[in-house]
């Protein structure tokens, strides 16, 4: 807007206006009309609201873009104030400011936020200039006031953009061609590179070689089609380190729907996911022996059953429990024994298959569930790890176990292989310990 050129006609016009020299002719007159009436429509068409007060700050007129601005009439306004159209939210000093600046004769611009007659706030950028008569004395002023409402809220969002930029999670934004535009505070503290050296690369400098072609044209994919991604991503950071990020991409669109941004946003999960396998650890496995604990023990009995049910398959089951081991805690003390405890359950652990499972099924007295294994075969299996304890010195003690095994049968209950288990391993003791029990051998 050009605020000089409002200056000069305005000035030029209202001190003519109110001041006719009575000596003027009629042509004198009708050019100062003419005048008047040019001056008239340029001001009442202006897409700037103004307004000329008296030097008591009493509106004397209003233009039409003023009246469409505020919602008021002409009506109410003439003889008010601006006051009338002041929100409160301006703080007083710019007033006085104001204020001071008009009576000492110079032009005031600044910013307002004023109120309109339905309550509505808004933005104005106002420019009010004093206007003196021929002698030099102040008269009026003139305001011409452009509304940049629309201009202060994008400055707002701005503002909160670049705030959440900064508090939030590691951020980084790319150009279409996913070359790195900006990154953030957050993100050179999980990868440790400073923004100088990875603008202008591509997030490829973070690869880990953890995951497969596959995974990415599919990440890009659903990033291309949907316009987001999300999920876990392993990252290497400028040190080396390889770590798990929580971590999604968006798509940012132009209003003509071509892709203008790449954001992603992610999170360390490393400790979240070690916590994570820290509570699955300990709903699962015993704490002295780290071998899985009876509820554990229980869900995989329960799966085999149904297993075997549906299919045509078999599993044994194979019960044992330390021989004369109130001895070993008699002669070296309750702590020694738990030490053997856990060495025998080490030892264990290293004779089964994957898909075998051990669990501690209580004091000294173990389960292993031995998948697809016949009773001949886990005849054979029970009679090694009984040879193998036999021979072994664990935490330097001499240790034998007795054994029980049992075989899954046609319409079994998990609770019926058990007590089958149990009756083998009794007779195993009675017999003489140290020995495997099997369930036809007794029953
Ligand atoms: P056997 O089985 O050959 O009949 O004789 P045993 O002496 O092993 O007798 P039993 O199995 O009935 O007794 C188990 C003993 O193991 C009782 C208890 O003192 C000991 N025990 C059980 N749980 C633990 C444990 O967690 N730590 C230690 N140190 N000892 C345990
Ligand atoms: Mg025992
Ligand atoms: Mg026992």
């Amino acid at each position: 807007m050009d605020n000089s050129g409002h200056e000069t006609a305005q000035g030029s016009g209202v001190s003519e206006h109110a001041m006719p020299a009575p000596h003027w002719t009629d042509t004198d007159l009708d050019t100062l009309r003419a005048k008047f009436y040019q001056l008239h429509i340029a001001v009442e068409q202006s897409p700037a609201a103004t307004a000329i007060t008296d030097t008591e700050g009493r509106i004397e007129y209003v233009n039409q873009r003023f009246l469409e601005v505020t919602g008021y009439s002409r009506e109410e306004l003439i003889g008010k104030t601006p006051a009338m159209i002041q929100s409160g939210m301006t703080p007083e000093s710019v007033y006085r400011e104001l204020w001071q600046a008009l009576r000492s004769g110079q032009v005031w611009r600044g910013e307002l936020q004023n109120r309109k007659k339905n309550g509505e706030l808004y933005w104005e950028a106002e420019t009010i200039t004093p206007v003196r008569d021929d002698s030099g004395r102040i008269v009026r002023f003139v305001a011409v006031k452009e509304d940049i409402t629309e201009r202060k809220h994008q400055e707002e969002e701005l503002r909160l953009l670049a705030s959440v930029f900064q508090t939030g999670q590691a951020t980084l934004i790319t150009d279409p061609e996913m070359r790195i535009e900006r990154v953030n505070q957050a993100f050179t503290d999980i990868t440790g590179y400073l923004p100088e050296e990875v603008i202008g690369q591509t997030p490829r400098l973070f690869k880990s070689g953890h995951h497969d072609k596959t995974f990415y044209s599919q990440l890009w994919r659903s990033v291309l089609e949907t316009g987001h991604w999300q999920g876990e991503i392993w990252n290497r950071n400028k040190y080396g380190d390889i770590y798990p990020l929580w971590q999604s991409i968006t798509a940012v669109h132009d209003q003509a729907g071509n892709v203008r941004h790449f954001i992603a946003v992610f999170h360390n999960i490393a400790e979240r996911k070690r916590l994570e396998e820290e509570l699955e650890q300990q709903a699962t496995r015993d704490h002295l022996t780290g071998a899985h604990n009876r509820r554990a023990f229980d869900s995989a009995m329960r799966m085999a059953v149904r297993q075997a049910e549906r299919s045509d398959t078999t599993f044994s089951l194979l019960l044992f429990d330390v021989d004369r081991f109130k001895s070993v805690n008699d002669q070296h003390g309750h702590e020694t024994g738990d030490v053997v405890l856990n060495r025998l359950a080490a030892l264990v652990s290293q004779t089964l298959r994957s898909t075998d499972l051990l669990a501690r099924w209580g004091g000294e007295e173990f389960a292993i569930l031995l998948q697809e294994t016949s009773a001949q075969g886990g005849a054979v299996f029970a009679e090694r790890l009984r040879q193998q304890v036999e021979e072994t010195r664990l935490h330097g003690l001499a240790v034998t176990i007795s054994l029980g095994i049992a075989e899954y049968r046609r319409g079994d209950s998990a609770e019926e292989i058990l007590a089958r288990a149990d009756g083998a391993l009794y007779w195993a003791k009675r017999s003489g310990r140290n020995r495997v029990g099997f369930t036809d051998a007794h029953s």
